[in-house]
């Protein structure tokens, strides 16, 4: 049986365009970060820096500080107060670029290789379930559509289905206090050994796998998947979090065309109350990801390059995580990249303005007098 996914048809003009792309109506996305990165979600990223005039001392892009009018972090300025999961992989890349992105003009194009990437994530999605748009009336209604989506997730796996794709997921990771969304790109059901793998799809433009470094970003996307659907499953992510940093209204009637896929879900829920309490105690009925995979396929051939299994490891991610926030949270500076990854200022847009690159440049050449001044050590 194929499943089925709702997306948001219509916005309410309140609603936030964050939100709005989280559905399948996404068209086109940005490769500001490399060659392989197909991740939807950047398109949020890129689309909400374009055209901000830099602030302040941030002009030169270093501080990711409070900003000097409304002392909001970047959290708060830049986020709307959580995050998505591919953010903490575009940090990885370089989190100066990151800033930039968010505080410098950037031109958005949209390109082939783009398209071709969302096409192929699109064409699988299709391949596990049909999308029905429907009508959004408020947040409240955006929220239930990635909600019933999960739904359709675990009523699939109870009903004996074997996969899904594109399963929204959320919560506030390492009690952090910082929320998070994603969409995993597939997870496959065993029913006789009772055990969910997670999988994560990354196009490649070049026939060849990509950077240990950015196969290392790709991994840690994974992980937090993986951390945000097994905390979902072990109930640590209640409905009351989820409507303190998303400032939703539990109680308001949901729309129309909302209500009608809550009913055909056999629901009676009316509002995102009983709808969460029926999907969090649903889901804990399911079992915590096993393993986690990357895919990486060649957009033109749609041929398999490799599907290489990762090892969780949730010190390590904690520890990374933790280190992230701390940029969001303004607690320390943006880091650009260091020599030994200087190769990634090749091809970023914003070298030449790069206060960063600029000074590890200077230090480096400071270094290299002053080993010359001293001449041959023994
Ligand atoms: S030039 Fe280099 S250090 Fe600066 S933002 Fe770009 S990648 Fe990062």
């Amino acid at each position: 049986m194929r499943a089925l996914a709702i997306s948001a048809g219509m916005a309410a003009p309140t609603i936030d365009n964050d939100d709005l792309l989280v559905s399948s109506n996404i068209t086109h996305e940005t490769n500001l970060w490399g060659d392989d990165d197909d991740d939807l979600l950047l398109f949020h990223a890129v689309a909400d820096g374009v055209g901000e005039e830099p602030t302040g001392q941030g002009e030169c892009g270093r501080f990711p500080g409070k900003d000097a009018d409304t002392q909001l972090v970047p959290l708060e300025k830049f986020r709307h107060g959580y995050l998505w999961v591919s953010d903490f992989g575009q940090q990885m890349w370089c989190e100066q670029k990151v800033f930039y992105t968010f505080t410098l003009p950037t031109v958005v194009e949209e390109d082939v290789k783009m398209m071709k990437g969302t096409g192929l994530h699109l064409a699988r999605e299709l391949a596990a379930h049909e999308t029905v748009p429907v009508n959004i009336t408020s947040s409240e209604d955006i929220w239930a559509v990635k909600i019933l989506n999960l739904l359709a997730t675990i009523q699939n796996f109870l009903n004996g289905g074997l996969l899904a794709r594109e399963i929204p997921v959320f919560g506030a990771p390492f009690s952090e206090d910082v929320f998070m969304v994603g969409i995993i790109d597939e997870l496959r059901f065993d029913p006789e050994s009772y055990t969910i793998d997670l999988s994560e799809l990354k196009t490649r433009t070049t026939k060849s796998n990509p950077s240990k470094c950015q196969q290392k970003q790709h991994e840690v996307q994974a992980m937090l998947y993986k951390k945000l659907f097994d905390d979902l499953v072990k109930g640590v992510t209640s409905k009351e979090l989820v409507a303190r940093h998303l400032k939703l209204d539990l109680g308001r009637p949901l729309g129309e065309s909302i209500r009608q896929h809550v009913d055909k879900h056999g629901l009676s829920a009316v509002s995102l109350d009983g709808l969460m309490d029926h999907i969090f105690g649903m889901i804990q009925g399911l079992t915590c990801i096993s393993q986690l995979f990357v895919e990486y396929v060649f957009q033109d051939t749609h041929e398999t390059l490799s599907h290489n299994e990762i090892q969780y490891c949730e010190s390590d991610l904690e520890g990374q995580f933790k280190h992230y926030l701390q940029f969001w949270r303004s607690q320390r500076l943006a880091e650009g990249v260091e020599i030994e990854e200087a190769w990634k200022c090749q091809k970023c847009e914003f070298a030449s303005v790069c206060d960063w690159r600029k000074r590890k440049g200077e230090e480096y050449a400071m270094k290299n007098m002053e080993k010359n001044r001293l001449g041959p050590q023994f």
